[in-house]
């Protein structure tokens, strides 16, 4: 497969941008990540005119695929066209907020910024300033964005920065415990109950190879923030509007958080970010209250117009079913290959997440811990690699989680299982 184009173009990128990308997880595939010239439904295709089936589709915001239908492509060009943004509200904002309020059960009011990582950084500021506590509770391989207040790793008894820049008086206020961990959960609360602003968690965790949570931990989660006065923030910014339909994963496990932040595919395919929740809680937010959170860019015509039509379409057409169905025939295909060949390994995911694991000891991964364990190197070095030469373009290493698109075919998973067959 020849990459001439993409090899240059690195080369260039390299001397202009800090190890040639502009988000850290791109340059992990080696020697040089391959750039792509465009989409194409289903597929992309690279700088060297290479086609590839797409199951990375941005890393999660691409519900429908390369290819808008008509109607989002239409609007998304009128609000470019009539000029990108203003300093003052649009109506297009109010229509996204009202589509959220009314679908997402736990949302009476939502914010929009321009991130994910904005949406967990303003919404542990807003668990801070409404509860008047100091710390927050994270699960050990959850992803929360590039934010201070999550870059953190070690445990509870020993929180420290997981990047430089980090302070360590920062990561102080973090408590990260192992997901799926009650007993942890427990503790933490018994010695810092009265100081815990919130939990944050993903219902899913789906920047960690895909870890489902184990019956009643949400429930329990709930339960204990709840009996502590402190609150209950589901990061869905992967989830939502991905697992349990337009309800999102709180809908599917019957939970309901006090916040939620959400980004990915609420943009369809822009920059952007949200927190919904109580309307007593999310009217803390400046200017209605004492929480300052603002932004040049927040509520953009174009992102709203993407993101509102792109949820309009999967309401009003069978996107869910259709990348649901065949994110069953990817896990069902996938796990007669693997039990026939790997018997070592897992097959995850749920709705139109999926992800084989390099691991399973008797069980699937539970936890960050055995995640870890699996066979990373095999999986990014040697195994992603074999995947590509067949032209199917999975996520950069055992981590990031897969997803399938309204664009993507049964003939993209047969194929997909084929290379699987042979790589595993
Ligand atoms: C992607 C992601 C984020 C960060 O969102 P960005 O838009 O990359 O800043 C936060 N939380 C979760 C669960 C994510 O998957």
């Amino acid at each position: 497969m020849n990459d001439d184009n993409s090899r240059d173009l690195y080369e260039r990128a390299l001397s202009v941008m800090p190890g040639g990308v502009n988000s850290a997880v791109r340059a992990a595939i080696e020697p040089y990540p391959f750039f792509v010239q465009k989409g194409d439904g289903g597929h992309v295709v690279d700088a060297d005119g290479n086609r590839y089936i797409d199951w990375v589709m941005g890393l999660g915001p691409l519900l429908l695929g390369h290819d808008l239908p008509e109607q989002v492509q239409a609007s998304i060009q009128q609000k470019a066209s009539e000029g990108p943004i203003y300093g003052t509200p649009t109506e297009i904002e109010v229509d996204l907020a009202e589509f959220v309020v009314r679908h997402v059960p736990s949302v009476e009011k939502v914010r929009f910024v321009n991130s994910g990582t904005e949406a967990t950084t303003s919404a542990v500021r807003l668990a801070r300033g409404y509860t008047g506590r100091n710390k927050i509770v994270v699960n050990q391989g959850g992803y929360h964005g590039a934010q201070e207040s999550t870059l953190v790793e070690g445990d509870h008894e020993n929180p420290a920065p997981s990047s430089a820049g980090v302070p360590q008086s920062f990561a102080e206020h973090t408590l990260p415990v192992p997901f799926n961990d009650e007993e942890a959960v427990r503790e933490v609360f018994e010695e810092h109950g009265d100081d815990i602003a919130a939990v944050m968690t993903e219902p899913i965790l789906g920047n960690y190879g895909i870890v489902e949570p184990a019956e009643g931990y949400h429930e329990f989660l709930r339960e204990i923030t709840e009996e502590h006065g402190s609150l209950l923030i589901f990061d869905e910014v992967i989830t939502g509007f991905r697992v349990g339909g337009l309800g999102c994963a709180q809908s599917e496990f019957g939970i309901t958080p006090d916040i939620t932040t959400f980004g990915k595919i609420v943009g369809g395919g822009f920059p952007v970010g949200a927190i919904g929740g109580r309307a007593e809680i999310i009217e803390q937010f400046a200017p209605s209250g004492p929480v300052f959170q603002a932004g040049t860019f927040s509520g953009h015509p174009v992102t709203m117009a993407a993101g509102l039509e792109t949820l309009k379409f999967a309401a009003a057409n069978d996107v869910y079913d259709h990348v649901n169905d065949l994110g069953d025939q990817l896990r069902g295909g996938l796990e007669e290959i693997v039990a026939d060949q790997a018997p070592e390994y897992t097959v995850a995911g749920t709705d139109s997440m999926f992800k084989v694991i390099f691991t399973r000891d008797g069980e699937a991964p539970t936890n960050a811990a055995d995640v870890q364990n699996a066979e990373t190197d095999r999986w990014r070095r040697v195994f992603w690699g074999q995947m590509k030469d067949q032209n199917v373009f999975l996520s950069q290493n055992q981590f990031e989680c897969q997803f399938v698109s309204y664009n993507h075919t049964e003939d993209d998973v047969e194929r997909t299982l084929e290379a699987y067959k042979d790589a595993l």
